[in-house]
């Protein structure tokens, strides 16, 4: 009666969103108090005020038949613009507004650019750790989602593997950097080997080989850590960013695909997007949202909160005897689970109502997540938990 994919994909819950649900029914039992919820990626800082100001600016003085109508497919033209002038003159290159299609968030935009580069089974390479909803992003567009495991501890890019991975049906690598959920920024180092190896294997191949870069945390970097913007390493990249994480906004649904002149073929990279796009239903994103961040394109999170909750997490957990990945983007930490097994570690910690992800589904079960972006308040008073659960292991 229903497709069995699409059923397995509705009813099975991620085992964060479960988590986070265990969480609420555990509060009424045991009191908000003391349950430490470290499952879920929601922003805890509050968008920048020019970004409510700008909204209701715009709704107080635009026609509100325009604020609210539909835009063109690829976006308001003007808004596009607004993007294309911030990326040219922070990273030093040309993007002009034609290189740029609003979506609603990264996720989309993955898909509408997984849709347009899979010539029927396709490859796409992802690096572990990855977010795991590329492998649904892959799997139900007819594509193949192929899994390289993680470098550790480094969690820069385990060459070798990666490398054996690359054949004539590979079109793309996805990479995530600041990345969910190791927190670590790739190096220019890294970078600029990855574009040496895939410009060698595309010629090998005989078709270019893309690099898809899944960009929601760009701004978020801590210490100074530089976040290379990649098309200008790589020349065939196309950038999913979305400003779900870095303006706080996640539920605005709000992003854009940029596809650079200088990408091979880009005007027909492009318009196969915008017919991924289309293919998914997806054109025309949020009206009053593309008006909003074209406003505040140059504005940027203030970091303060994730950052010192980064500190304070990691050398309290480092302190007790667990072996973190230093983040230094995003807003996750990655641990290593006592005893090697991130499924029956993040059981145990169930029972102290502390919740952590498990990394089984980012590609290393050997690891768990925790999310940073939470009340300070919350750290602190889960520290003991953490303290208790690695003396019993
Ligand atoms: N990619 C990564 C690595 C993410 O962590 C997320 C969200 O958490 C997304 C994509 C999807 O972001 P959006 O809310 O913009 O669709």
């Amino acid at each position: 009666m229903v497709n069995e994919s699409m059923l397995k994909l509705g009813t099975n819950r991620s085992c964060i969103r479960e988590l986070f649900e265990y969480g609420l029914r555990q509060a009424a039992i045991v009191g908000k108090e003391n349950v430490f919820d470290y499952s879920l990626g929601n922003p805890s800082i509050p968008a920048p005020p020019e970004v409510n100001e700008a909204i209701v600016d715009i709704i107080k003085n635009t026609d509100s038949l325009a604020v609210h109508g539909y835009t063109p497919a690829p976006g308001l033209p003007d808004a596009r613009a607004a993007i294309a002038k911030e990326l040219s003159e922070r990273y030093g290159v040309e993007i002009r507004g034609a290189n740029i299609f609003f979506t609603c968030g990264a996720a989309p935009a993955l898909i509408a650019v997984i849709r347009a580069l899979n010539m029927g089974e396709s490859e796409f390479i992802a690096i572990a750790p990855f977010f795991p909803e590329y492998r649904p992003f892959a799997e139900s567009n007819g594509a193949k989602l192929v899994a390289v495991p993680a470098d550790i501890p480094s969690f820069q890019i385990n060459w070798a593997a990666l490398e054996e991975r690359i054949n004539e049906r590979t079109q793309a690598v996805i990479v995530n950097t600041p990345n969910n959920p190791s927190g670590v920024i790739y190096t220019r180092e890294t970078l600029e080997r990855l574009a040496e190896l895939l410009g060698r294997k595309s010629a090998e191949v005989g078709h270019p080989i893309f690099l898809i870069a899944d960009e929601p945390y760009r701004e978020l970097a801590y210490d100074g850590a530089e976040v290379p913007f990649i098309p200008t390493v790589y020349p065939n990249t196309i950038v999913c960013y979305s400003y779900s994480k870095s303006l706080s906004l996640p539920g605005e649904r709000i992003g854009y695909i940029c596809v650079p002149d200088w990408v091979e073929d880009s005007a027909t990279v492009f318009a196969a997007i915008a017919g991924g796009a289309r293919a998914s239903g997806h054109v025309c994103a949020p009206a009053l949202q593309q008006r909003v961040v074209a406003r505040c394109a140059y504005s940027r999170p203030n970091l303060a909160a994730y950052d010192e909750n980064r500190s304070l997490l990691y050398d309290a957990l480092s302190s007790y005897g667990y072996d973190c990945v230093k983040p230094n983007g995003a807003f996750y930490m990655f641990v290593k689970a006592p005893g090697g097994d991130s499924v029956a570690f993040s059981n145990k910690a169930k029972e102290k109502n502390l919740l952590i992800v498990p990394g089984n589904d980012f590609g290393v079960p050997e690891y768990f997540r925790i999310c940073t972006c939470v009340s300070k308040d919350m750290i602190l008073r889960s520290l003991p938990a953490f303290q208790a659960l690695i003396e019993e292991f």
